[in-house]
Formats: C-alpha cells, sequence, structure tokens
C-alpha cells in the first residue's frame, strides 16, 4: 500500500471518517484503495481495534471477529471476512505468526497512532449504529412526507394496463411542469410497490446541465430516497422514448419495467434511431414497454412546438433558438 503523507488524525476525525463511510452502501476495498487510501485505513485500523490487545487468536477466532465487525461497523463494505483478513494481514493491520496459523494486531499507520491509542471498538460501533439510525430516520420522514402529498394509486380490475396508463398520467403531469419552465415537455415517475416513488422533468435549460432529462432526475430522485444506486424493483414511466443517455442510466440502475408514451424519432435509444435494450450484452434486466398514452404525449409536445414558433415569431424568442431539444 502506497504511504500516505498526512498530519495525526484525532479520535473526533477518525469517527466522522468512519461516520461518512457507514453511511454509503456495498463499498469496495478496491474503491477505497484507489479513491484516497485515508478511508481504507481508518476502516482497517478500526477493523483492528476489535481484536485484543497481546493476545494471538487462531484463525476461528479471528474470523469470528471478522465478521462481527462486517455485521456492525463495516456494515457497509461489500466484503466477507477472508478478504478482509487477507488486506488487512496484506498491509499489515492484521499479523500472521509464522505458521500461518494465528493473528494478532498488526501496527497503524504514524497518522492513526495516536487516535487509535484512545479509541476502542464499542465507541466506533456505538458512534456508527447512531450515525445510521438518524440517517435512516431522515430518509423515512422525507419519504413520508413526499408520500403523504402524493396520489396513492391501488390496483384495480383495470389490471396491469390500467396501472400503466394511471401512471403515464402523472408523468403527463410532469411534463406539464416542463412547459411552464419553458421547457421541452417530458416527465417522469418512478413506481415501487404500487406507489410513487419520484418524480422528475426535463429541465436542461433551466439547470444549465445537459444530463437533466426527466429520467436521470427521476432516478436521482428515487436512488437518493431509497440510500441505494440500483432501482431493481422500481419502474420507470416517461412520456417519451429515452434517448441514449437516459437508456443507458435505465440500464445501470436496473430498472425493472421501463414504459414510454410516444416514440422519438430524432434520439429514441429503444428502437427509434438505435435499440440499446435488445442488446443482450447490455441489458438483462429491463423490460420495455411502448405506446402507453402515446398520444397525449404527442399532443403535448407538437403542442409546445407550436407554441414556441408562435412566440417566435412574435419576437418573444430569440429566432436562433432550435426547435429541437
Ligand atoms: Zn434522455
Amino acid at each position: 500500500m502506497k504511504t500516505i503523507e498526512t498530519g495525526a488524525l484525532s479520535v473526533e476525525g477518525w469517527l466522522q471518517r468512519m461516520e461518512h463511510l457507514a453511511l454509503r452502501h456495498g463499498v469496495h476495498l478496491s474503491t477505497l484503495q484507489q479513491k484516497d487510501g485515508r478511508d481504507l485505513e481508518v476502516l482497517f485500523a478500526s477493523a483492528m481495534l476489535a481484536f485484543p490487545e497481546d493476545k494471538l487468536l487462531g484463525e476461528q477466532a479471528a474470523n469470528t471477529i471478522l465478521r462481527r465487525f462486517l455485521e456492525t461497523a463495516g456494515v457497509m463494505v461489500a466484503t466477507d471476512h477472508v478478504e478482509l483478513r487477507r488486506w488487512m494481514v496484506d498491509t499489515g493491520f492484521l499479523q500472521r505468526s509464522d505458521y500461518g496459523t494465528d493473528y494478532h494486531r498488526g501496527t497503524v499507520p504514524a497518522w492513526l497512532a495516536d487516535a487509535a491509542k484512545a479509541l476502542d471498538i464499542d465507541r466506533i460501533v456505538d458512534t456508527l449504529v447512531r450515525a445510521r439510525t438518524a440517517d435512516v430516520t431522515e430518509r423515512e420522514t422525507r419519504r413520508q412526507a413526499w408520500l403523504a402529498s402524493q396520489i396513492e394509486v391501488t390496483e384495480d380490475a383495470t389490471g396491469e394496463a390500467g396501472v400503466d396508463e394511471t401512471f403515464m398520467r402523472l408523468a403527463l403531469d410532469q411534463a406539464h411542469n416542463a412547459w411552464a419552465l419553458s421547457e421541452v415537455p417530458v416527465g417522469a415517475v418512478i413506481v415501487k410497490d404500487k406507489q410513487v416513488l419520484a418524480t422528475g422533468f426535463n429541465q436542461p435549460i433551466g439547470n444549465t446541465d445537459p444530463t437533466a432529462h426527466a429520467e436521470i432526475r427521476a432516478m436521482r430522485a428515487a436512488a437518493e430516497l431509497l440510500g441505494n444506486y440500483r432501482l431493481t424493483d422500481c419502474d420507470l414511466y416517461v412520456t417519451l422514448e429515452p434517448c441514449a443517455m437516459c437508456a443507458g442510466a435505465v440500464q445501470h440502475a436496473r430498472i425493472r419495467r421501463l414504459i414510454y408514451a410516444a416514440p422519438d424519432p430524432k434520439t429514441g435509444a429503444c428502437g427509434s434511431v438505435v435499440d440499446l435494450f435488445a442488446e443482450p450484452k447490455l441489458n438483462h434486466h429491463t423490460v420495455v414497454r411502448a405506446g402507453v398514452l402515446a398520444d397525449e404525449s404527442r399532443r403535448l409536445l407538437s403542442g409546445f412546438f407550436v407554441a414556441r414558433r408562435e412566440l417566435k415569431r412574435q419576437g418573444s424568442l430569440p429566432a436562433e433558438d432550435d426547435d429541437s431539444e
């Protein structure tokens, strides 16, 4: 491991670093190593503190300690006790006896030495449990506030097709929000367990953000609410066929179903220009349904462009403003 030049870390600094790390999910050791390295050292040093001072432990006892660490303080790390043990031995945080059967505490880098003397594993676990509980409570409060402001859609006798139309109408409502801000009217909603989890509308101009398409905005909000970048059990409803960027993001998020309304002959990446979902090497997760309330969406889009041309004719909009998205 590369040596990291840095000033000594305080106990508070140590706990803050671990807290920050603890609010993430599925953190890979190799990612931590590549990014900065200091988080990895604080993580390993924390795991080292779970070992008793000046005592040799057999492999089984060492594994028990590391497993418990990964169930408590280290729960955000995507690894198992065997991999963790190997990394800790390789980096010197754990030492193995000559026969390779016993383990004991190794040494921490100089910048952690003082804080390591003052800290113990119980304090680390307590701090992280408190931080996670506070985070979950805050997330849940935001989620409940959001759900309370939404229409709850219950499944009725109309079945799946009726459900898709109902949610697409909510996506069309979102598209109207975009129009109200003079953006091309495209809207999206993300649905999980038959409830709207997040919404988004097209706003690249207002946000000065070329990625601020309705789908991206809805997926960002949903991931934030769920605290997970995978949206595995979520369905995405969008009023216009997604572009290549959004289709790619849908696949990264592992959206379960993608339902869109109108095709987009200019940039559609679900069959109109290209079909990224037909490529089995790219898509293993998402089922696509097209054409739900397509006429409504088309009318909304053409209405918007007609109104915009009229504004240009009157001189209210600069003529060089392009008609395309
Ligand atoms: Zn897009």
